[in-house]
């Protein structure tokens, strides 16, 4: 049986704006793109070839019967094929491959052919782990999969995972944003996949950044964000991305404030088990927020009692997480078994807070929360050895313990200051990284639980490099996992984040300048210009520390809530001209690639986005009494237009600015509307 090339329909793909003549230029902008340590598969002498001279030269094997995982991984494969070279390869399941296929295969998942050669994917392998094997004719894909929803981040979907890994190593694909224009996938006529036999786990068994789809759910002001078609296909297409980037967990477990309805539970029978402040348990006032009695060993069986009655304690079935996470509020209990758990005061400790953050000048508890782990974590040993106990470190236990407390891996902690939003300075910013280091010499496992990337609303808000800083402290000091709060989606204004952000998650420990070459990479002839580029926008965050905080100074505004109150102070007009010279000057360069051309599009529109953002701050701002939804019509309208024409281009989640800027301007009805109807 002859086999039928499966060729995608340009169309399908977004390749119909290249006339064919242009194909063989956008290949070779491609090629000399290409960055370091990523030479590409056709100019490997030796390998196996799955695509010859534009032809299909191999058959995808999946197995009889395959999962979701392995049907999807078969369709990202092929899609990124397609991209490269114009050619797709056959999908047949063992057992039916017709006669005279082409006898070079790609195993993919559990397949006879897989355990043939030792790799035991379906028994062996632990969650979302992959073996990775090119040799003989063979390119073998075999991973730790599971029944669910391959885009679902509790599915593990170790052969997905592994078909990523293998198209960045082998096909050079870059994902620098979601949907097509932001992958990068270079041109080849031969594709070949270089040898290799390699196992590969995730580093972090949960690596995860708040997706933020959820922005737009509840606006006050509706007409800021985007249409629901614009919002459906922005979230099916970072969704994607995400899983492109192996966000996902090998290990399921919840986490967050654990006691908030305790009071009203058992606060009558157990007031002992809740905060002692001026003499009284429980919440200061009825319905404030409250803090436990962290050191009564009451408190300590309850909670462990609970985990047992929701099956915990059993080691095939149950749940080892132990959520202990403390309310949102400061530990504020003042009995004198919780003061004698605390440790020396830190000479240190206000040096970096504001005067009116509230954890200044508090009480430094730590310790005392460590001890309170460390209790709940010994007394859940004693029914299942591996219990682990989740909490946070957090407002006045955010700081390194003083004493000599020791924790160990069974005790999991979520790092999450709050303060310290970059951009640092050097002194501040080494004193947050000891903040961590102090917390994993107790001997405690760690997760970044930060909430920085909720900051810089639409603008180039740049940090990248001081964020990868802090990113690679923490891996080499224990960290296990991740959660960020949360991807705001700005793509073309906050790029060099946002890709670190995700690149860090599978290449920990690479220089962060060479994952941004990657990233530059993917503007073709135009790189070194949006190099340029950001590097104006990340001095310019650096350097204007001081403008911003005098601009977020006494809370006129909050960094991850109401930026948009002091969007022209940190970017006023001025600022813009500068960067728009730099973008005109990448537009040149890439003129005659267009692929190029309108990636360089794409963060002129982000930037033409971000000035009409701070345009209307600086007239309708609730932090000046003169504002009036008159004086910013113009200026708002202008902006809305801008969204509604470029909704579909994924420069930003509009529903994210709608967010922020439902609290920090002076709006009238019109924008209570549909975003459909108005302007
Ligand atoms: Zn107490």
């Amino acid at each position: 049986m002859e086999l039928v090339h499966q060729v995608l329909r340009p169309g399908a793909l977004g390749l119909s704006h290249f006339a064919p003549g242009l194909l063989a230029l956008a290949l070779l902008a491609a090629l000399a793109a290409l960055p370091a340590g990523a030479a590409p598969a056709a100019e490997q002498a030796e390998g196996i070839p799955l695509v010859k001279d534009g032809q299909p030269n191999a058959v995808i094997v999946t197995p009889g019967e395959p999962n979701a995982v392995v049907r999807y991984a078969a369709q990202e494969l092929n899609y990124h094929l397609a991209r490269a070279t114009g050619a797709k390869l056959p999908v047949v399941a063992e057992g039916a491959i017709p006669p005279g296929a082409a006898a070079v295969r790609v195993y993919l998942g559990d397949t006879r052919a897989a355990r043939a050669a030792g790799i035991d994917s379906a028994g062996s392998l632990p969650a979302e782990t992959f073996v990775l094997r090119a040799r003989d004719n063979a390119l073998i894909i075999a991973g730790r999969d599971a029944e669910g929803d391959p885009l679902d981040r509790d599915t593990p979907a170790g052969t997905l995972f592994g078909v990523y890994e293998w198209l960045e190593r082998d096909l050079g694909v870059r994902w620098m944003w979601p949907g097509e224009l932001g992958t990068y996938v270079p041109r080849a006529r031969t594709v070949t996949a270089r040898p290799a036999d390699e196992r590969i786990s995730p580093r972090f068994f949960q690596r995860h950044v708040r997706h933020g789809l959820g922005f737009g759910d509840k606006l006050e002001n509706p007409a800021l964000g985007f249409t629901p078609k614009a919002a459906e296909q922005y979230a099916r297409d970072q969704t994607v991305f995400l899983r492109r980037h192996r966000m996902g967990r090998g290990q399921r477990l919840t986490y967050g404030h654990a006691f908030t309805d305790w009071w009203e539970k058992y606060g009558k029978e157990h007031p002992e088990w809740f905060q002692l402040v001026n003499g009284k348990r429980g919440p200061t006032k009825p319905g404030a927020r409250y803090s436990m009695c962290v050191s009564d060993p009451g408190l300590h069986r309850k909670i462990v009692a609970l985990w047992k009655e929701k099956g915990g304690a059993d080691p095939r079935t149950g749940n080892r997480f132990i959520n202990v996470v403390e309310n949102d509020f400061l530990g504020s209990c003042e009995c004198k078994n919780c003061l004698a758990w605390d440790g020396p005061q830190p000479p240190d400790k206000d040096k970096y807070y504001a005067p009116n953050f509230k954890v200044y000048g508090a009480r430094f508890v730590s310790d005392r929360y460590a001890r309170f782990e460390r209790a709940v974590q010994e007394l859940a040993a004693k029914e299942r050895p591996d219990a682990t106990v989740v909490g946070y470190v957090y407002f006045n236990y955010f700081q390194a313990p003083t004493s000599d407390v020791k924790l160990n891996e069974n005790v999991l902690l979520g790092y999450c200051p709050s303060a310290g939003w970059y951009p640092r300075a050097d002194d501040e910013h080494a004193w947050y990284k000891r903040q961590w280091k102090g917390w994993r010499d107790t001997g405690a496992n760690l997760f970044a639980r930060t909430n920085y990337f909720l900051d810089g609303y639409g603008m180039p808000f740049i940090f990248a490099h001081q964020f990868a800083d802090d990113f690679q402290n923490q891996v080499r000091n224990g960290m296990v996992g991740t959660d960020f709060d949360s991807l705001t989606g700005q793509w073309a204004t906050q790029g060099p984040n946002l890709y670190l952000l995700m690149r860090l998650h599978t290449r920990p420990d690479a220089d962060p300048d060479a994952l941004l070459a990657e990233y530059y990479s993917g503007f073709g002839p135009a790189a070194s210009q949006v190099k340029a580029y950001f590097d104006y926008w990340e001095k310019y965050t650096m350097d204007n520390r001081p403008l911003i905080h005098d601009a977020f100074f006494d809370r006129v505004a909050i960094r991850w809530r109401t930026w948009a109150k002091a969007a022209h102070r940190v970017f006023p007009e001025a600022c813009f001209a500068p960067a728009e010279a730099i973008l005109a000057r990448a537009a040149s360069a890439a003129a005659g690639d267009p692929e190029a051309s309108g990636r360089v599009a794409f963060l002129q529109k982000g930037l033409t986005h971000a000035r009409l953002c701070s345009r209307a701050a600086a007239l309708l701002t609730l932090a000046d009494p003169a504002s009036t939804p008159e004086r910013g019509k113009k200026a708002l309208e202008e902006l809305l237009t801008f969204r509604r024409a470029n909704e579909g281009t994924h420069i930003a989640n509009f529903n994210h600015e709608a967010w922020v800027e439902d609290l920090s301007w002076k709006l009238s009805h019109e924008t209570k509307q549909e975003p459909e109807h108005y302007p």
